[in-house]
């Protein structure tokens, strides 16, 4: 059979460090049934169930089985701008300012095509999530590398990057509560960005997927909630992580109409909309009183509470993140963060990301999910601790 040779696009395309990370954890399963995964990133729970109830009426309806509008149904888009005005006090125009997403991955490799011409330049975070860099490797563009430092709260340093960087730049990734560091967001951190993102016409495209998962009784900042956010960029919004709906696919980019419009012309081309009865769906979970979500949150703050308690309990020195459902630990001395990882699988049967995985300012560091139950998560721990790998707290 002939083979035909991919695009360039294609080919420019990252390789998918986290595959060889899963056909790792699938030999050991092959040889061992007591894996206890907790290196990657889907929601443990199930959706709510009045949300799934919504989807079983709204499937019934004839209207949801004929092509839905391009760019998503208007009581939708209408949803999202309530959700914001509720949530956040922010206003949003549901008909220029909000765009439907097959999910924020969508939406965060689409915009770097929308916006980005061959050679133009693109700040990331470092580490990050890996989905920026596919959008901007599709494009052609070149990635800046901004280094998220524990001693500078895992928040981007803007004076360390150069003038002639900003003057090639054309957009910013900023995420908060980060993956993976699990780091939030200050208004400072926003304000400067908006400032720069004015001052060098850099859109700036803040990825709020884990924005309802927040601790210690602190509920994470939205961009938009900043002045002169909407002039300068736009806020990604998942239902994923804040309704355990990641399999339904389903996000939202809310901001800068120019940035909406975009989008909106590029789906135009690939999509017809989700299927109306996901839209209810969806519109439902965003009107609903959020009860649902308050004990998510209550949930991740016990089993991050229970997992850093036992991470002490074995000498690992660690810090609690303080939103996302992801924590942040340093590997012990003498190891790489893949070396950490490889020993925590082959011994343990625990399975970790290794930083290295989310940029080269990852390395030193492993991301553990808080997507377990609280007694997996302390067995993990123990598990790990009969490695003695670490020195006991205060000696
Ligand atoms: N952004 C971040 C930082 C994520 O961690 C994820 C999913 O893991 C996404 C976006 C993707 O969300 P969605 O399920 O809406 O595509």
């Amino acid at each position: 059979m002939k083979e035909f040779p991919q695009s360039d696009a294609l080919q420019r395309l990252p390789e998918q460090f986290f595959a060889k990370l899963v056909n790792k954890v699938i030999k050991v399963k092959q040889q061992h049934d007591d894996v206890i995964n907790l290196g990657q990133g889907n929601p443990d729970q199930p959706t709510p169930k009045p949300i799934v109830d919504q989807l079983k009426k709204a499937a019934d309806n004839p209207l949801y089985h004929k092509y839905p509008p391009f760019a998503g149904y208007p009581f939708l888009k209408k949803a999202v701008a309530d959700y914001y005005k509720k949530e956040y006090n922010v206003d949003v125009d549901p008909t220029t300012e909000v765009a439907v997403l097959a999910g924020a991955k969508t939406g965060l490799v689409e915009i770097s095509q929308c916006l980005l011409n061959t050679g133009d330049t693109v700040l990331v975070p470092d580490p990050g999530y890996p989905d920026y860099w596919s959008g901007i490797a599709l494009a052609g563009a070149n990635m800046y590398e901004m280094p998220l430092r524990e001693e500078h709260n895992f928040h981007p340093n803007f004076q360390e990057i150069s003038q002639s960087t900003w003057d090639d730049a054309k957009l910013m990734f900023l995420n908060y509560p980060n993956n993976p560091t699990g780091a939030v967001a200050t208004p400072e951190l926003f304000e400067q960005a908006i400032q720069l993102g004015d001052q060098h016409d850099v859109c700036i495209v803040h990825d709020f997927a884990y924005g309802a998962i927040g601790f210690d009784g602190e509920k994470p900042l939205s961009f938009l909630q900043m002045p002169g956010a909407k002039n300068v960029g736009v806020e990604m919004l998942t239902l994923s992580k804040t309704y355990n709906m990641a399999g339904w696919r389903v996000g939202f980019v809310v901001g800068n109409r120019s940035v909406i419009k975009a989008i909106e012309l590029m789906q135009d081309h690939y999509y017809c909309s989700l299927f109306g009865g996901i839209q209810e769906a969806a519109a439902f979970a965003l009107q609903s009183d959020q009860s649902s979500v308050n004990q998510l949150v209550e949930m991740y703050e016990s089993r991050r509470a229970a997992l850093v308690e036992a991470a002490h309990q074995i000498g690992w020195n660690v810090n609690a993140p303080k939103g996302s459902f992801f924590a942040w630990f340093p590997v012990p001395e003498g190891y790489t963060s893949e070396s950490f990882a490889d020993l925590l699988l082959e011994k343990a049967r625990v399975v970790v990301a290794p930083g290295i995985g989310f940029g080269k300012h990852g390395e030193g560091y492993v991301r553990i999910g808080l997507l377990s139950e609280e007694a997996v998560l302390r067995e993990a721990m123990q598990r790990i601790g009969s490695l003695q790998v670490f020195s006991p707290l205060g000696k």
